[in-house]
């Protein structure tokens, strides 16, 4: 992944990547880590993130993100099934801007589940 233009190198995933604050680490490969949401929204809540720079949210994606941000996903239902979600169903959330409330501008992956989760996580 390139460098992106304007991008929070104080944001707290890119200080997570960094290890100067903590995470509770569940996965890590060389493109990605996941660790548990500090304000879990459901029984089981992982946030994936790429390392590096990416876009604060998927409106900065262009073609040629698309192998990393493809794998993203590849990476997210391992997760899940290694967290016992695969049978039960999870959901894959990705927020963009602040009408879905994005919080961390620095794109990331919700993994939910572990119960019903209603129409909307
Ligand atoms: P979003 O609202 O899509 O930007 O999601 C950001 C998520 O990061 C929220 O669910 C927060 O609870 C979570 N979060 C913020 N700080 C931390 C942290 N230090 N460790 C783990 N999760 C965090």
């Amino acid at each position: 992944m390139s460098e992106t233009p304007g991008y929070d190198r104080d944001n707290v995933f890119a200080r997570i990547l960094r290890d100067e604050i903590p995470s509770d680490r569940v996965y890590e490969d060389g493109e990605f880590i996941a660790f548990r949401d500090i304000n879990p929204a459901a029984p089981t809540h992982i946030v994936l993130i790429p390392r590096g720079e990416p876009p604060a949210g998927p409106a900065g994606l262009d073609d040629g993100d698309a192998g990393w941000a493809g794998r993203m996903f590849v990476v997210a239902s391992r997760i899940a099934a290694q967290e016992g979600l695969a049978e039960g169903g999870y959901r894959l959330v990705v927020n963009n801007g602040p009408d879905a409330g994005q919080e961390v501008p620095h794109l990331h992956m919700h993994i939910l589940g572990g119960a019903g989760l209603g129409p909307i996580a």
